[in-house]
């Protein structure tokens, strides 16, 4: 009887080790580049994944800050020498290919345009065209519509080099999936409804994969009844009016899914189609003012009802 229990001790500690493997995240909260950030990592090293990442976040929101002082990006902003790091002068090429590719639509160096508008310390107001156009004639560097997923690439690297089986980021609502759910089921994300606190829809992911959301909910005010939001148009220095209240994107590539996010915004649903029909590297779902709901035809997006877009051969 005491062998029979003993037995049934060790076989109950063993199976509830491995009943119990991964299904508890490790979870930690951060506040870095001006917002809640949420790690869940399941794994063996989960908890030393978490501390590393969140240690990256708050380096690179020390160096990429454009509200931080002594940041190397308000260093290079106020044009004093600097020495970069190869990843550093990467990213600053990248974030100009970025650039380029987009035919400027996302542009990384319109920090004194946001500032024009309050949108950096807070204090919103609607600029003179005077202002805004001596903004715009004043390129300095604002990584902001990058960072985050750039920050969930890097944390993709350090993850495959640790010992954990998923991981979810979320940075903000920028989400950066890594491995595998505990379950094995897919990553399941809410696309927010960007005129109520609920989500419009769902878009399920297998793997490692980024989910990034600009929208006009996310950083606004209103003046006599109009909305104006952080992501500027650069031909005009005014907040995009392209129709779109969401885009999000889905990429193997946290920067470039955050960069293109901007961009298609700022182009509209259109252009933005006719962009995606030049690549074959992402998926998005797009949300106009009006509530409609559009899906180019990977996005796997379930829950709702929308228009899909197709490839043009
Ligand atoms: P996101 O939320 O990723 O779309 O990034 C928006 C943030 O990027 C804003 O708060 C600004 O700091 C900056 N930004 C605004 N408009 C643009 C743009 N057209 N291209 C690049 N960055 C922008
Ligand atoms: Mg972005």
């Amino acid at each position: 009887m005491k062998r029979t229990l003993c037995l049934l001790t060790v076989f109950c500690f063993f199976f509830g080790l491995a009943g119990c493997k991964n299904t508890k995240p490790v979870q930690e909260t951060v506040f870095a580049m001006d917002t809640v950030m949420d790690l869940q990592i399941w794994g063996a090293e989960a908890d030393s994944a978490a501390k590393s990442i969140s240690s990256l976040l708050l380096r690179l929101d020390n160096t990429w800050s454009a509200a931080k002082e002594d940041s190397l990006i308000s260093q290079l902003n106020r044009k004093e020498s600097v020495s970069l790091t190869r990843e550093q002068a990467e990213l600053l090429e990248d974030v100009q290919v970025l650039n380029k590719e987009t035919n400027g639509a996302f542009d990384p160096r319109l920090l004194s345009v946001s500032k024009a508008w309050g949108f950096y310390e807070k204090d919103h107001r609607i600029p003179t065209e005077e202002t805004l156009s001596s903004a715009l004639s004043d390129p300095k560097w604002d990584l902001g519509a990058v960072m985050k997923g750039y920050a969930g690439d890097q944390a993709v690297a350090i993850l495959e080099e640790t010992d954990v089986d998923g991981a979810i980021l979320n940075f903000g609502g920028n989400i950066q999936t890594f491995g595998q759910k505990a379950d094995g089921t897919p990553w399941q994300i809410g696309i927010q409804n960007p005129r109520g606190n609920n989500y419009v829809g769902i878009v399920s992911i297998v793997g490692t994969c980024a989910v990034v959301t600009s929208g006009d909910y996310q950083r606004y005010f209103e003046k006599d009844g109009v909305r104006y939001h952080h992501i500027i148009d650069p031909k005009t220095g005014y907040p995009a009016d392209s129709g779109l209240a969401s885009v999000t994107v889905i990429c193997k590539n946290g920067k470039t899914a955050d960069a293109l996010s901007t961009a298609l915004f700022v182009m509209g649903l259109e252009a933005a189609k006719d962009f995606w029909q030049e690549r074959d590297d992402f998926q998005a779902v797009f949300i106009t003012t009006d509530g409609s709901v559009y899906a180019t035809d990977g996005a796997a997006l379930s829950g709702c009802e929308y228009e899909v877009i197709c490839r043009e051969n």
